[in-house]
Order: C-alpha cells, then structure tokens, then sequence
C-alpha cells in the first residue's frame, strides 16, 4: 500500500500574495528536513495541501512523521493511504490502513471530501459504505457524529484517492527563513535555547554565538552548548554557530573595572562582538534568553545599558515570561536535561558579589574607558571558531 503526507500549512493561509514564497520556503525546508533524516521526497501542491510522496519504496514514514512534527509553518499533516477510484478499493484500503487506529479508537465517524465530480457516489453514500464496511470488520467500533475518536477521511481529488486517520498537530508558526535571520547569543542555560526555539518558529533562521572563556571554562562547558544548539537545530534546521574566545576581555574587566559592573560591561561586550559576527552573517536581529528580573542584570535600567550599544533590535521572547513557563517548552523541545547539566559559563565565572542593579551609561561609559577594548574586540573577532550544526 503506498503512503503519502498531506501537509496543511498553517499561518501561512493567512498570508495573501505572499503565500507562494512562503510555501515554497516551507518545500525547501521540509525537502532539506526529510532528505536528512529519511531520504528523498517529491512535493506537489494541491488546492491547500502539499503532498509529499516518497521517491524510495521503503521510506519510513514513522521518522518522517517526527521529522515534520518539528517543521515551523506546518499546522498539521496527515499520514495517508492511496487508493484507487473504486468504492471496493477505498474500502479495503480503509480497513487495513486504518485498522490498527481503529481497534484501540471506541468511536468514529468518515468523512468524506469529494472534489472530483466524476466520481460515480455522493459523499454521504462515501461516508455510508465505507462507515459500514469498518464496523462489520471492527466490532468494538462504534459510530459517533459529534465527538469521533477518530475521523476516517476519505478524499477524492482528480488524479488520487487519500484516505487518513487523524490528522497530527504540526509545529505551527512561519517557515524558518520567511523571516530572515537573527544570532541567538547561546549560553549552556535553560533560557537561551527557549528563545532560540520561539524566534525560529515565527520564521528566523539562526546563527548562534557562544562566549567561552578558557581555560576558566572548560571543553566540557562548550560541548553542552554545542549539544543544545543542536536540540534547537531540529527545530530550526542548520545553525551557524560561532565560538568566541572571550578570555581576555573578560580577564581585563574584572581588573580594570568596578565589580559592581561587571555583568552589564560583560553584557555590552558581548553585544558589540555579536553585532559584528551577526553584520557578517546577514543578520537582523540579535536574539537573548533575558526575562524582566530574572537577575541584576536583566532590570529595566541594566537592558537599557545593554541596548544602548546595539544598533539592531534585540529580541528578547521570554522577556514577560516567569521560569516555569520557560521551563515548560524547555522540557517540551528536549533541551531542559542538557541545561540542567552542572557546567560553568563564562558569566559566572566572574559574578559580582553585589551587582548594581540600577547602573547609568555615563558610569558604564566611565568604567569602559578604563581599559583599550576595541583591539581585544578585535582580537576576538578575529579568532572567532564556526560550525555549521544540524
Ligand atoms: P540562560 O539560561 O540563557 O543562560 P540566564 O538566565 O542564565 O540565561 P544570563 O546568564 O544573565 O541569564 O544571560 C542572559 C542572556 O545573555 C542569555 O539568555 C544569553 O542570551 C546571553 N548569554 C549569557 N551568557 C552567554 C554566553 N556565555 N554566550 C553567549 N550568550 C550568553
Ligand atoms: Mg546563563
């Protein structure tokens, strides 16, 4: 029996002239996805659907669905059976590609669509035949109208017959790349990850930039990072990811600088290096895990010392979000047990006993003129290390 996905994309119905660009971006990344993990896939557009047939006999269609389950811009799909344009046909593909959902499901309904109007039965006379044919073959079956378990679909199109079961919730939100791109500043963290995941999925491709400060951070440190972009990689396909040797930097800080301002200079630092990666990149955006109180660093006042070197907006999706909501999709995407993980980053590294929460720009200003950073900076950008993670 051959299978195909029906993919029903989501957003993007929304979206008037510009809906062809954004399906075809959705093709792109799902084709790219799929031909990753499962091998190669050939696409067609069919009124709102996309149908995505397997070019290999022996595709398998379990992994596919966790692959699309993680595709932004997909508001749901279905897995389904083709069958030919016969009733006896429909039928028996019904019961047995449906068989299984059917014995553990207690109720039911079909629902028939359709569009080709040559087909020689009504929808209801659809629906009626093939209702019947389940239920002599199911006896635990029962039918139900208003609230099915499970609602068997059958639609004739010009060229196909589909039949499916329930359709699977998609990831939702735009296509990665719809949006353009953002670099995500990635700690080992619970919260930076989250963000990442939030931005790609209202269609951002990313690059992520991690500040490691060897040898008071170690291999180990960075490896964890790595690994969570990775966790968000399988949301956002491919991530540039940059690791920036902030050692220097952050040793001249800690001695030319009053302690009370470390993390916010340290901030500043890291928005000036990551604007410049970020130039590099195309990029139009940066994207951090802050969230409003979270710690010192993140008050109104300390943010506004932050921005106020950067020349692109910063995202900040957690800003009004308390932990355990943020905890909650770090569990739902997979990354809270790598997070969880006890590794040092950079930033604690050299914590301020009191830092001020409420520091002004002409202190920090002060402060910063206490050491020549901009050739550190430059050093730093210069020994910058890429991967391309997937
Ligand atoms: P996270 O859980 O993301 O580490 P946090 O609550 O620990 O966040 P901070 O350590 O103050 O908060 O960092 C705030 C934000 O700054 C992070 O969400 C991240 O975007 C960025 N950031 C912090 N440390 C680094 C780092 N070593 N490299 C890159 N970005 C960083
Ligand atoms: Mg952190």
């Amino acid at each position: 029996m051959k299978e195909v996905l029906l993919i029903k994309n989501g957003e993007l119905a929304l979206k008037g002239l510009n809906r062809g660009t954004f399906e075809d971006i959705l093709v792109k990344n799902m084709r790219r996805r799929l031909g990753a993990a499962v091998g190669k896939f050939v696409f067609t557009k069919s009124q709102s659907t996309i149908i995505a047939e397997a070019a290999e006999e022996d595709a398998d269609f379990d992994l596919a669905e966790d692959v699309l389950k993680k595709v932004f811009g997909i508001a749901g799909f279905s897995r389904a059976a083709l069958a030919e344009k016969d009733i006896e046909d429909i039928k028996r593909v019904a019961l047995s590609y449906l068989r299984d959902e059917l014995e553990s499901a207690g109720t039911f309904k079909v629902n028939a669509k359709r569009s080709d109007k040559r087909f020689p039965m009504t929808s209801p006379e659809i629906c009626r035949e093939v209702g019947a044919h389940l239920l002599r073959n199911i006896p635990s079956l029962k039918v139900d109208v208003h609230n099915p378990d499970v609602t068997v679909t059958v639609e004739v199109r010009d060229k196909n017959v589909f039949i499916h079961g329930n359709q699977i919730k998609g990831a939702g939100g735009m296509p990665v790349g719809s949006a353009g791109r953002a670099a995500l500043l990635v700690s080992g963290g619970i919260d930076s990850p989250v963000a990442g995941y939030m931005m790609s999925k209202r269609g951002l491709q990313l690059t992520a930039i991690h500040f490691a400060a060897p040898p008071y951070t170690s291999k180990r440190a960075e490896m964890k990072v790595r690994d969570l972009v990775s966790i968000v990689a399988k949301y956002s396909g491919r991530v540039n990811f940059a690791i920036v040797n902030f050692t220097e930097i952050q040793e001249a800080i800690k001695e030319k600088c009053p302690e009370e301002l470390f993390t916010v200079i340290m901030r500043r630092m890291m928005m000036r290096i990551s604007l410049r990666l970020a130039e590099r990149d195309d990029c139009g955006a940066l994207i951090t895990g802050e969230s409003l109180g979270q710690v010192a660093s993140q008050t109104m006042g300390a943010l506004a010392c932050t921005d106020a070197v950067s020349t692109m907006p910063v995202f900040r999706p957690l800003i009004g979000m308390d932990k355990e909501e943020i905890i909650t999709i770090s569990r739902k995407i997979g990354a809270f047990e790598t997070s969880i993980l006890p590794y040092e980053d950079c930033c604690t590294v050299f914590t301020p006993k009191h830092p001020r929460t409420r520091p002004t720009i002409a202190l920090i200003e002060e402060a910063e003129a206490a050491a020549d950073f901009a050739p550190m900076i430059e050093r730093a950008i210069e020994t910058v290390r890429y991967e391309h993670i997937d």
